[in-house]
């Protein structure tokens, strides 16, 4: 399969080196030069930009969080002035002020590179037409996509999101073959194309592109067998660059990070220490190429794991697997930590259950209890409440001895959970008022 970027994509381990340990000196040298943030951190912490001399050094740095961001909202840490920023985005920001990321020319450049990376590393190439159904405007999806996707010489539909029948329209009649969205909206026009009777078949798709939150294997199988398509995964995030910072080849054995352009490290999101390759933990990412809106050591609050073993595609950068869901997003159920994934694997697996869930947790009498509301077919809502029963105590136990925290389940009909255009949302927590 043909590799974008051969040279930079498969770059000797010592190289490599070499390459990040200059892309980061010249990073904190240019953030302590120019970002009174970044000055003041490394100060307090007593330390110099000279201070780094090996990539071992890096994890002396002080770490940069979203918080850091919001207090310098808007422009506060451009490393660049405003007349050399060409693009402005910002994420959407559920509470407070959202972040402002910037970028200059050559941003947007090795921007549209590494996007243009991944999707040939997803199979995606100049005879594709690619459907973009991420919401064109500040958030860095669509237009990230839509660059690498024009960099590589495919045809772009920009078709942005929301009104799924128009979606299915336009993909069968412009014959789109790529589709880029969240895998839940994926999912939503799985569901359309089913009770409209629209057999994929019909439509030309062959692969999709799914990014912006966590989805678990299971979602992967779903989406493959319901819309006939190979289903990739990739990921970014917009304080760090926007998508474009890993993405899957078709070996699917995790995501290669563009490590000539950002240096990864996995921590423990309690004590901050690093962790050994292997381990789960939090990804910090380090910027070695941005101009605009150089990131140190970003908590992304993402958790996974990576993977150094050379991968069979004959690309060198490191792997990480797919993540198992954001620190912000675990929840803490009488002390033990569960991600949303993991409930979604085990309803996956399931028979009868519809791919569509929800997570409310909260207090009674002072004990935290939460409850699994999933979407179940006709088939389920057998008449006998007996068997009825015996389904959801079967769910019960096999969620207790999966995520380890017992639950109650309540099967709800089709339909009766909310879909998403963007990205899901699938908790409540009710501790939190
Ligand atoms: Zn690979």
């Amino acid at each position: 399969m043909p590799i974008w970027d051969p040279a930079s994509e498969c770059l000797a381990p010592e190289k490599l080196r070499l390459i990040q340990e200059e892309g980061v000196r010249a990073t904190l040298e240019k953030a302590y030069a120019n970002v009174p943030c970044y000055r003041r951190k490394f100060d307090e912490a007593g330390l110099r930009p000279e201070k780094f001399r090996a990539l071992e050094d890096l994890a002396l740095f002080p770490f940069t969080t979203k918080e850091d961001l919001r207090l310098n909202y808007p422009y506060g840490m451009f490393a660049v002035p405003l007349r050399d920023v060409v693009r402005i985005h910002s994420s959407s920001g559920t509470t407070g002020k959202p972040t402002v990321v910037g970028y200059t020319k050559s941003d947007l450049e090795s921007w549209a590179q590494l996007v243009a990376r991944f999707m040939t590393a997803a199979g995606v190439t100049d005879e594709d037409i690619v459907h973009i159904a991420f919401g064109y405007g500040l958030f860095t999806g669509a237009f990230g996509l839509h660059y690498g996707a024009e960099r590589i010489g495919a045809s772009v539909i920009p078709m942005s999101s929301g009104n799924t029948d128009r979606q299915l329209m336009i993909m069968q009649d412009y014959r789109s073959t790529a589709l880029v969205c969240t895998p839940s909206y994926a999912l939503t026009l799985a569901d359309r194309m089913e009770k409209t009777g629209l057999d994929p078949k019909s439509l030309s798709l062959k692969v999709g592109l799914f990014g912006a939150e966590p989805w678990s294997e299971e979602m992967r199988q779903e989406l493959e067998k319901r819309l006939g398509i190979l289903a990739t995964d990739n990921y970014g995030l917009s304080e760090v660059m926007g998508p474009g910072v890993a993405g899957e080849c078709l070996e699917r054995c995790g995501m290669h990070i563009a490590e000539d352009h950002f240096v990864a490290e996995i921590i423990d999101p309690e004590t901050g220490a690093v962790l050994p390759h292997g381990h789960w933990g939090e990804l910090v990412l380090t910027t070695i190429s941005k101009q605009a809106l150089p990131m140190i050591r970003y908590r992304t609050r993402d958790i996974t794991r990576l993977h150094p073993e050379r991968c069979a595609c004959g690309r060198t950068h490191v792997r990480m697997e797919k993540t198992r869901g954001r620190s912000d997003d675990m929840l803490i159920i009488k002390g033990v930590n569960v991600f949303p994934t993991q409930i979604e694997e085990i309803l996956f697996q399931a028979e009868g259950c519809e791919p569509h869930y929800q997570l409310v947790v909260e207090r009674q009498n002072n004990q935290d209890c939460l409850e699994v509301r999933v979407e179940v077919n006709d088939r389920i809502f057998f008449d006998e409440m007996k068997l009825q029963r015996a389904f959801i105590q079967e769910l019960e136990k096999k969620l207790a001895s999966g995520v380890g925290v017992g639950c109650r389940v309540r099967l709800v009909e089709s339909s009766s959970i909310p879909r998403f255009e963007g990205k899901a949302s699938r908790v409540i927590d009710l501790r939190k008022k």
